[in-house]
Formats: C-alpha cells, sequence, structure tokens
C-alpha cells in the first residue's frame, strides 16, 4: 500500500522538479515571495493531487464503488432487477429497501427483489413456465385435489423438489373456502399484464388455481408440521372460486412501486388485504413488501393489508410462498437464525437463502420437502402452537388474521 503511494506521488515530483527548471528562468527577477507564491502552490497542488489520488485508490475508494456498483447491477439470470434502486445501508430499511409509501404504523414500508431458484437460468425457466402450469393444472383436474389433508410427500413431488423449479412436491390441498369468500382479513390474487399486451387471464386462471393450491398448502403442511392447520384466506367468490381480477399496467412493468400504486388507485389498497400480483411478463423473479416490525401482539403492522407480493412470469409457481410470508412479516432481524437481510439461514426452509448477508448457511432441516415449508425448527418466524423462545415474545406469522386458525 505504502509502496504504491510513494511510486504514484514521485511522479509529480520528478515532474515538478524538471518545471521548476523551466520555470526558474522565467521568474528569476522576482522576489523570493513572489516565486514562492508562484512555483509551491503550484508544486504542492500536484504532490498533493497525485498522492490523495493514489491513496484513494489504494485505500480502496475506487474498489468500494465498483462494489456498490456491483451490488445493484442486474442480474437477469437470476431475475434480479434493481430499476436502479439500491440496499439501504442505514435507517428504518437497514438491509432492504426503502419503498415510496409507508407501512400501517406509519414507517417508510419495506421491500426487497428475491431471485429466482439457485442454478436455474430464469430466463430459461421463462419459456416453460405456462406449459408447466398448464401440464399441473391438467394433473390436478385428473386428481382432483383434496380438501385438506396431512402431511404427506409423493414420491414425484420429491423428485420436483429436487429441480428446485416448481411447487409439485407440496400436497395438493385446495384452497379453504372460509365464510362468505370475502368477509375479514384476506389474500387477493391479482394477474396484471402490460398495457398493450394481450389479457391472458382466461388462459393463465387454470394455472394460477394450481398455484393458489400449492401455496396454501405451504402454509396449511407448515401448521401441520408445528401443531395445528393453518390456510390461506383466499379472496373467493360465494362459490369458492378464486378471485382473479386482471388489470392493466402501464410503465416499467419490473418495478414494484410503479405497479403497486397503479393497483392501489384501482382500488387495491385495504387494510383488509394483503395482495399476491402475478405479473405476466416482466423479467424479475419476487418481491415482497415487508413492515420491520417485531412485536408479537395483532397490532404489528404486519398484521394489517395494503402489503404487497409480486411475482413475474419468470418465477411463477416459484416465489409465492417467500414473497407473501415476507407480506406476513418474516423474518425479523433479530430472530434466531436470521440474517440481516430479512431472511433465515437455517435450510431448508422456504425463507432461507444466501441473501448476501454474509452468514454461512447451514443444513438443519436435512428432509429436502422442507424446502417447501416455513421455519425449519418452527423457532424463527412461524410456529402454530407451542412457540417458545424469541418467538414468544417477537411477532409469530402463524398468528397473523390473513391465516385460518
Ligand atoms: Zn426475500
Amino acid at each position: 500500500m505504502a509502496k504504491t503511494t510513494k511510486t504514484t506521488s514521485s511522479k509529480p515530483k520528478s515532474a515538478a522538479r524538471s518545471k521548476k527548471t523551466s520555470q526558474t528562468k522565467v521568474y528569476d527577477s522576482g522576489s523570493p515571495l513572489l516565486r514562492f507564491l508562484i512555483k509551491k502552490p503550484v508544486i504542492i497542488l500536484f504532490i498533493l493531487l497525485f498522492a490523495g489520488l493514489g491513496t484513494w485508490l489504494i485505500a480502496g475508494g475506487h474498489a468500494l464503488n465498483l462494489n456498490d456498483a456491483e451490488e445493484t447491477k442486474d442480474n437477469p439470470a437470476r431475475g434480479l432487477i434493481y430499476n436502479g434502486k439500491k440496499e439501504a445501508s442505514s435507517g428504518h430499511c437497514k438491509g432492504a429497501f426503502e419503498t415510496d409509501t409507508t407501512d400501517a404504523s406509519g414507517q417508510v414500508l419495506c421491500g426487497h427483489p428475491d431471485p429466482g431458484p439457485e442454478g436455474v437460468d430464469v430466463r430459461e425457466r421463462n419459456k416453460g413456465v405456462d406449459a408447466q402450469l398448464n401440464a399441473q393444472a391438467a394433473k390436478d383436474a385428473k386428481t382432483p385435489a383434496l380438501a385438506a389433508e396431512a402431511d404427506t410427500v409423493s414420491v414425484d413431488g420429491a423428485a420436483d423438489v429436487g429441480s428446485a423449479n416448481s411447487l409439485n412436491a407440496v400436497t395438493p390441498v385446495n384452497w379453504p373456502c372460509a365464510g362468505t369468500g370475502t368477509d375479514g382479513y384476506r389474500l387477493q390474487m391479482i394477474y396484471a399484464y402490460a398495457g398493450g399486451a394481450a389479457n391472458r387471464v382466461a388462459y393463465v386462471r387454470p394455472g394460477f388455481e394450481t398455484i393458489a393450491r400449492r401455496l396454501n398448502a405451504v402454509y396449511h403442511n407448515s401448521g401441520v408440521v408445528s401443531g395445528a392447520v393453518r390456510n390461506v384466506r383466499f379472496v373467493t367468490d360465494g362459490a369458492c372460486t378464486l378471485s382473479l381480477p386482471a388489470v392493466a399496467i402501464t410503465g416499467d412493468i419490473n418495478d414494484a412501486n410503479n405497479i403497486r400504486n397503479q393497483l392501489r388507485a384501482r382500488g387495491f389498497n385495504a387494510s383488509s388485504r394483503k395482495y399476491l400480483v402475478e405479473v405476466d411478463g416482466g423479467s424479475a423473479c419476487g418481491w415482497g413488501d415487508l413492515a420491520i416490525d417485531s412485536k408479537p401482539t395483532q397490532d404489528n403492522a404486519n398484521n394489517s393489508g395494503n402489503l404487497f407480493a409480486f411475482v413475474w412470469h419468470p418465477c411463477w409457481n416459484y416465489a409465492e410462498p417467500h414473497e407473501t410470508m415476507h407480506t406476513m412479516g418474516a423474518v425479523q432481524i433479530g430472530a434466531p437464525y436470521g440474517t440481516s437481510k430479512y431472511h433465515c439461514y437455517d435450510q431448508h426452509d422456504v425463507m432461507c437463502y444466501n441473501d448476501g448477508s454474509g452468514k454461512a448457511m447451514i443444513l438443519r432441516c436435512t428432509n429436502s420437502i422442507q424446502i417447501w415449508r416455513f421455519d425449519c425448527g418452527s423457532d424463527t418466524y412461524f410456529r402454530a402452537v407451542g412457540a417458545s423462545g424469541w418467538l414468544s415474545t417477537h411477532w409469530n406469522t402463524a398468528n397473523s388474521r390473513f391465516l385460518s386458525h
């Protein structure tokens, strides 16, 4: 470090010496004070400039800038599209991204983009998503899903988990037909498409129903594992048909803020609704809104609505459990096995992945089906019955009123 600094600063010294020789003739007749004022500042300026530049380069200023750029550089293969946003290094959303809105407690609402499956190029996945969903829907039609089923895993499901490609591995439990379909606190699915593109809602509906089934199964089975059934309270009609409004979006289809703002303006802004937005288009993977609030009581900001989970086309039928669980309030900072970026590191677990926080991943739940279960160990963010330790004194998403108990 010191060596390079010296080398860098020695060049201007040499240059200054030769300059001094030539300038001596010009200012030879001037007073010593004049020569000092004219010549010395120039020399000192050169030395300081080059020495400072060298020191800055060596001290890592340049490297830090590169690192910052890398952090927010899009990674299309993983579906990470930042729209110029930067992760907050301080403040309320530290470790996450600030949105342009507030949560139920009046604090700035936080959130973050999530990548696609590890080892999968989501641009390739994007090409096969519709066919995968159609096949899954056809399979569901042939073998009607049960209303609620014990926590069993099929062999072919386990194989699908190995590919980390879909939610096939979960037991196909239907969504619950609770109440009128609209009463109380619920999850509203929305089909969002780019204005000017085709509205394919009729085509994709069977696929979204299969996603809803499997999304619910993740909650359902995670509840069973930790002591009691939990189901997602989807918005349906009176006959339990999944509500799936289609909304055209203008502007940047990859931008969560842009889509959220337009949906809210269209009336999707209820405190009794969380929103799962399936975006038909874009090149991003997932985004989850998350209120930074770990208090255990029902007035936790994550127990309110108007929070959005986004899943773009390349990650349909993959990111829904992760993003909706963020909107339920996981994973809060300080939780056991939690990272500094609102995930966990004790795999397998829907909410655990190497998120760049520097936490080393550990394999704590070895059964691969746990890839589609919440909270390995039931001690970080979700436990239906018998929460103890940190989870008994902080927010437990299994207590969410958006789930049936
Ligand atoms: Zn996440």
